[in-house]
């Protein structure tokens, strides 16, 4: 089965197309804002607007195919603005070529791609990313939250602590860079239950920036304290759902020293550990696409009606 799927939650306008779980093509653009102060809505859906057939087309012909039997679009969460390019560019796919229309939730895809490329069967996940940051296990059909970040995501902190230290958007390659040479200054440990805060660490370090300390230090104390108390969670979720696999996934998943944090805590504990290859950890269609078509061969009926700009992962019914 031939799966043309198409990205458009956020900043990136992703297609791909697919053969049953082979990856025949991946095309996608990223909007950049000027001043790199993150992203504009307006502008962004302007942006995504105007690349978008050209990616469809590119990502058609890379595939080399001239049937396909499915799209498949992402459906939420994320900015409205966007969705509704990527949204409207799928509904016109699918009346054009006759076949059927899927939504997709966003997060789950994260989830299914990471899963099929690094063949881990049923991984406690860290899904980290410039706005997500959540522990999730599968578990009674569906995808379950065990921790979140409360207030903001892992990779929103570093990118508006790179902000505050004027090292440019996005933050996490440079910080990681700056914290080789740093060492370690003692800042708040937020662990609620299960759940993390960031916010309090975000403004300490921006208070130490002010009083003097170095970027250096300050770099490498942010990465140890998110990464340990991240660390910490997900081993507590290993524990609790007795899952003998661990899985890192998102733009995050970049940082060597979170994933060395990890790999140790996974092998104290026999976990099989692994991380989403980076070409593929960011958004993109193809995880679109093989999600899609999950959903699709378990004949679940979907509501391709609108947008659903707050679509939780728990939400969604997983039925294959
Ligand atoms: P995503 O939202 O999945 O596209 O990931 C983007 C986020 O990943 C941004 O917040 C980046 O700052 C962050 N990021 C990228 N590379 C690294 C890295 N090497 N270390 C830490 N964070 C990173
Ligand atoms: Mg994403």
């Amino acid at each position: 089965m031939i799966v043309l799927g198409i990205e458009s939650t956020a900043h990136t306008f992703s297609a791909s197309v697919i053969k049953d779980k082979k990856i025949l093509s991946e095309v996608r653009e990223m909007y950049k804002s000027e001043d790199n102060k993150g992203i504009i809505p307006n502008k962004c859906a302007e942006f995504l607007k105007k690349v978008k057939d050209k990616i469809i087309n590119e990502a058609i012909e890379k595939s080399k195919t001239d049937k396909i039997d499915l799209i498949a679009f992402s459906q939420g969460p994320g900015m409205p603005l966007s969705l509704y390019i990527g949204f409207n560019a799928a509904k016109e796919l699918s009346k054009k070529y006759k076949v059927p229309l899927i939504g997709v939730n966003h997060l789950v895809a994260h989830l299914e791609i990471g899963k099929i490329l690094t063949k881990l069967k049923d991984p406690v996940f860290i899904l980290a990313t410039g706005a997500n940051t959540q522990i999730i296990a599968f578990e009674g059909g569906k995808y379950r939250i065990f921790g979140e970040a409360l207030s903001i995501a892992i990779g929103n902190t570093l990118d508006k602590f790179g902000r505050e230290i004027g090292i440019g958007f996005p933050a996490g390659p440079k910080i990681e860079e700056l914290a080789k040479k740093g060492k370690y200054i003692e800042l708040p440990y937020i662990v609620k239950g299960m759940d993390v805060e960031f916010s309090g660490i975000l403004t300490k370090v921006g208070q130490l920036f002010k009083n003097g300390e170095t970027k250096e230090d300050l770099c490498f104390s942010l990465q140890e304290t998110c990464f340990a108390m991240l660390t910490e969670v997900a081993e507590r979720a290993i524990a609790h759902t007795g899952k003998k696999e661990l899985l890192l996934i998102g733009g995050v998943a970049a940082n060597k020293r979170f994933i060395e944090m990890l790999k140790i805590m996974c092998k104290e504990r026999g976990c099989k550990f692994d991380v989403v290859p980076i070409e593929y950890s960011g958004d993109q269609a193809a995880m679109i696409a093989l999600t899609g078509l999950l959903g699709y061969k378990a004949n679940k009926k979907y509501d391709v009606s609108d947008i659903k700009p707050n679509w939780r992962i728990d939400q969604v019914e997983i039925k294959y």
